[in-house]
């Protein structure tokens, strides 16, 4: 099977060009992919018009690659769960403006239907699309807004995050199931290109969401969370999101609230989304009793780390210095690696991301789908050549035998998987 490039009139319409089919990219390299790396594009997934920019295909008679003058390029945004194995290759006119903060993986259209280079990478399923209750949402939206009508957090999960961002954490918690998320800092100690929740005015681009303007206390944090804990199934509370800065910036408000939580319930995980900047603060929030770390980056690589995130007053050592406490102290250590085909697996961050599990005796990989515009994320980080690499499929299978106790997913495993990951919980 070979898809056929697809592309889009300008006018929200999308068409296959059956004289060209569709190739993948890596880094800066546009190349042809393999059949085992096609799948159908899965439920939940959606297909973007990249305006200004032409998609690139090899042509059906003569074998040459070549553009794809027909209308502007077409990229799929493929649902959680499912890693993407090759971005869409095209392009960009001289004017073209920066894409949004979205994933942009090939696509392409064979036997009348939408492929794309992709892999299911998690068997939960705890955001897919079809799992969504909107009516089960709005009640237990109201319910806890009544339940809780003084506590700021609760408000802006409701309004801000449910509500308005569709957040699929926080639409889960007023389901009353599984992850609940606990924003709690407005600010942040890095400065990354990317970054969903704050960007400059000087930027073309926009941040996904708002980030969050108060400092919740702790009593706020535990009024919801601990009934969380109590009945939800597979529950787990994540400090750390998308709408808010850095949480290890307010260690003492989570670890005051994680003692109290684990006075009321011993029930449950409690675990930190974190760029890891702080290991101090790790330490002594896993002897308050944090259960699991995830820890956010774009390479294992210093320097490619560095060009990215802009840290201020911490190095890339630190983070994976919380790592190693964590898994040290007997718990549960992730990395959420944004995965960029043609960076990541580019043979120097395959072979630093080897030093880096043995180093600190990783749990688990969450294989997840960089949100970004290729070439400019490129362009920030000064990288004209990715060098040599595998292919995103061939890493992936390296570093599992190599380490085979390395877990792979793409969400933060609940305190079941944690002790069996191989538990299959049907929710
Ligand atoms: S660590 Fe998170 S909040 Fe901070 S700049 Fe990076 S993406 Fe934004």
């Amino acid at each position: 099977m070979r898809p056929y490039l697809l592309y889009s009139d300008g006018k929200g319409n999308i068409f296959e060009d059956t004289s060209l089919y569709t190739v993948g990219r890596s880094g800066w390299d546009a190349l042809p992919v393999e059949e085992a790396d096609w799948i159908e594009l899965p439920e939940g997934g959606s297909l973007y018009e990249l305006p200004d920019r032409r998609g690139i295909g090899i042509d059906v008679k003569t074998g040459e690659m070549r553009i794809c003058e027909k209308g502007w390029a077409v990229a799929a945004f493929i649902p959680p769960a499912h890693t993407g194995l090759y971005m869409a290759a095209f392009e960009a006119l001289p004017d073209a403006q920066t894409l949004p903060l979205f994933c942009y993986t090939a696509a392409g259209w064979y036997d009348n239907k939408f492929y794309v280079t992709a892999v299911r990478i998690e068997r939960d399923i705890r955001q897919e699309c079809s799992g969504y209750n909107d009516t089960k949402i709005q009640a237990g939206v109201e319910h806890m807004l009544e339940a809780y009508p003084h506590n700021r957090l609760v408000q802006h999960l409701a309004n801000n995050c449910a509500l308005t961002y569709h957040c699929p954490a926080a639409r889960n918690y007023f389901m009353g199931r599984w992850e609940c998320p606990i924003p709690s800092s407005p600010a942040c100690n890095a400065n990354c290109i990317g970054c969903i929740s704050f960007q400059p005015e000087t930027e073309e681009i926009f941040s996904s969401q708002d980030r969050l303007t108060f400092k919740p206390t702790a009593a706020e944090i535990v009024e919801y969370t601990v009934p969380h804990l109590e009945t939800a199934p597979y529950p787990i509370v994540s400090f750390g999101q998308g709408c808010e800065g850095e949480p290890l910036l307010m260690w003492e408000t989570i670890r005051e609230a994680i003692i109290e939580i684990r006075k009321h319930t011993q029930k449950g995980s409690i675990n930190i989304n974190t760029n890891g900047s702080k290991p101090d603060a790790v330490a002594k929030l896993v002897e308050a009793g944090l259960d699991s770390i995830r820890v956010s980056l774009n390479s294992v690589r210093p320097e490619v780390y560095t060009k990215y995130y802009l840290p201020n007053n911490y190095k890339f050592e630190d983070i994976i210095e919380s790592l190693r406490i964590v898994r040290q102290s007997g718990g549960w250590a992730s990395i959420n690696y944004f995965v960029f085909p043609g960076m990541t697996d580019s043979v120097a961050e395959y072979e630093a991301l080897r030093e880096v599990i043995k180093y600190t005796d990783l749990s688990m990989i969450q294989w997840r789908n960089f949100n970004i515009d290729p070439d400019w994320y490129l362009g920030k980080i000064n990288v004209a050549d990715t060098g040599e690499f595998l292919g995103v499929r061939q890493l992936m299978d390296l570093i599992h035998e190599e380490f085979p106790n390395v877990k792979f997913g793409y969400y933060n495993p609940p305190a079941e998987r944690m002790k069996n990951f191989e538990t299959d919980f049907a929710h």
